[in-house]
């Protein structure tokens, strides 16, 4: 299969630096035009109202949080670089990422988000711009890029809509990532190029009495008696990506007298039969689909076994690891989308004869919340590259998504009041922010989960 998406494209470039460069400008040009040809005509008055208020188009200026960009040629005497260092291709993906999210996305944010549903041509742009196969190889259909390309990605979508943010965040870091992974060479053939291509995945592991608690699950899977089959019963819940998917990777018990050691992880294609029963009407991230799914009796091949048998808890335990970065990042972009569009509204807004920017006590406030965005941007790459280094992370992973789902409630609380009564109304979609971020406290194990996590972790490391 050939990729043809620009982003991946970006990603793949072995070639020289100045004809990387080339191919980048052409390159972008490419996403460019894409991303206007997909825009549609669909920006409405409030629409068009936000992206005065914050968007950062061609001419605008930098937004804070791109500095590092800026001094991204820089190349340490001692070859050790800060953590805002990305490379050539990790640079120019993000620029990639930014047009997409800025012409493609922000147009459609408030109407899926008043109307609770993802619109299919931000998916199939996703594809087409190469930002679901970021870490699959090119043999599959892939950009073969880093981790931290994806979790770049995940950031700069989530600046502009983070439920948009995490269909691309749990399609690479959790499904994806587990196929490229765990599966057998004949599935990773199968499924990986339908991945990238156009095929939505969700990740199945909690169930209505099994969340914190995730492998006390009653899902079962039984094995036929001639061995080719497995049979799976039972009901998943909280489903991201489960309106759009079609395929599924799903957690469940052989054999509950084995405890953890009986979870199985399968590939399961939608229509084997999956149902996808109850829409949840949630907060936030309403534009992100979140579904009851169903498996009554579905027949699985023995071959589409993920992975060893037994062996899904571990599946489940390190996958979480690297989805939790990615989380880290889908809050790190919300607060940094947030508070850049409600500085930018500040900077034009007057009161007292003054641009409400210039008081110092807002000053102060912005001061305090950028250094926060800061370090959160600091763990979160930093537990990205340890994963890249294959150095342990599990510590440093729990700690950027409680830290980064800490800032972001608290930046996007703050962007609202710095907007005053503008800030608390739906068109300035500055309080959508705020919404969708209290779902980084719940989601890929809760604050209690993450703090439990690098306790137990730091506990082992002083041999307490
Ligand atoms: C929008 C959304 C999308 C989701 N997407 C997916 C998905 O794609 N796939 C998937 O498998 N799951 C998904 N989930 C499920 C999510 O991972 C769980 O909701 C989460 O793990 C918490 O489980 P719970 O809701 O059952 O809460 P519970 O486990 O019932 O927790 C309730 C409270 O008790 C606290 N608590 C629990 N145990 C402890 C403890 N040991 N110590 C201290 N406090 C504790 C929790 O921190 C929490 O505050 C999603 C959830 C939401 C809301």
């Amino acid at each position: 299969m050939s990729l043809r998406a620009p982003a991946a494209r970006l990603l793949r470039s072995q070639a020289s630096a100045s004809a990387s460069r080339a191919m980048s400008t052409a390159a972008l040009a490419r996403v460019a035009t894409a991303s206007s040809a997909a825009a549609g005509p669909s920006s409405s008055t409030s629409a068009r109202r936000v992206a005065a208020v914050g968007s950062a188009g061609p001419s605008a200026p930098r937004a804070f949080s791109s500095s590092a960009a800026a001094t991204n040629e820089y190349e340490s005497p001692f070859g050790i670089n800060s953590l805002n260092k990305l490379s050539e291709e990790e640079e120019m993906l993000r620029e990639a990422v930014k047009r997409f999210a800025e012409d493609v996305v922000a147009p459609r944010v408030q109407e899926m988000d008043e109307a609770e549903k993802m619109d299919p041509e931000i998916i199939k742009g996703l594809f087409e711009q190469g930002l679901m196969a970021i870490e699959t190889s090119p043999e599959h259909g892939g950009a073969g890029g880093s981790f931290t390309a994806a979790i770049v990605a995940i950031e700069e979508l989530a600046k502009v809509d983070p439920s948009v943010s995490v269909l691309c965040d749990v399609h690479n870091t959790l499904v994806c990532t587990i196929m490229r992974k765990y599966a057998s060479r004949t599935l990773q053939d199968k499924y990986l190029p339908q991945l990238s291509e156009s095929v939505l995945g969700s990740f199945c592991l909690s169930e209505p009495s099994s969340g914190s608690d995730a492998f006390a699950m009653k899902t079962s899977c039984k094995k036929t008696d001639d061995g080719k089959h497995w049979i799976i019963n039972g009901s998943k819940m909280w489903i991201t990506n489960s309106g759009e998917a079609g395929f599924f990777l799903v957690f469940a018990q052989s054999d509950p007298s084995k405890g953890y050691k009986g979870i199985n992880c399968f590939a399961v294609e939608k229509d084997w039969g999956v149902e996808i029963a109850k829409k949840e009407k949630k907060l936030g991230i309403r534009a992100s689909s979140t579904c009851t799914v169903n498996f009554d009796e579905i027949k699985v091949p023995a071959e589409n076994l993920v992975g060893e048998e037994g062996k899904g808890y571990k599946i489940a335990i390190e996958i979480l690891n690297e989805g939790r970065v990615g989380i880290g990042a889908q809050m790190l972009g919300l607060a940094e989308g947030a508070v850049d569009k409600a500085i930018r509204y500040a900077a034009d807004r007057k009161q007292f004869g003054k641009r409400i920017v210039d008081f110092q006590g807002q000053q102060f406030d912005y001061a305090q919340v950028l250094m926060e965005i800061e370090a959160a941007r600091a763990l979160v790459y930093n537990a990205s590259r340890l994963k890249e280094e294959g150095r342990p992370f599990a510590k440093e992973a729990a700690m950027c998504k409680l830290y980064a789902s800490q800032v972001a409630q608290k930046a996007s609380g703050s962007a609202i009041e710095w907007c005053g009564g503008v800030g608390f109304t739906r068109e300035t979609g500055i309080e959508k922010y705020w919404r969708d971020s209290k779902i980084g406290a719940i989601y890929e194990g809760t604050s209690a989960i993450m703090k439990d996590t690098i306790w137990r972790m730091a506990a082992k490391e002083m041999d307490l």
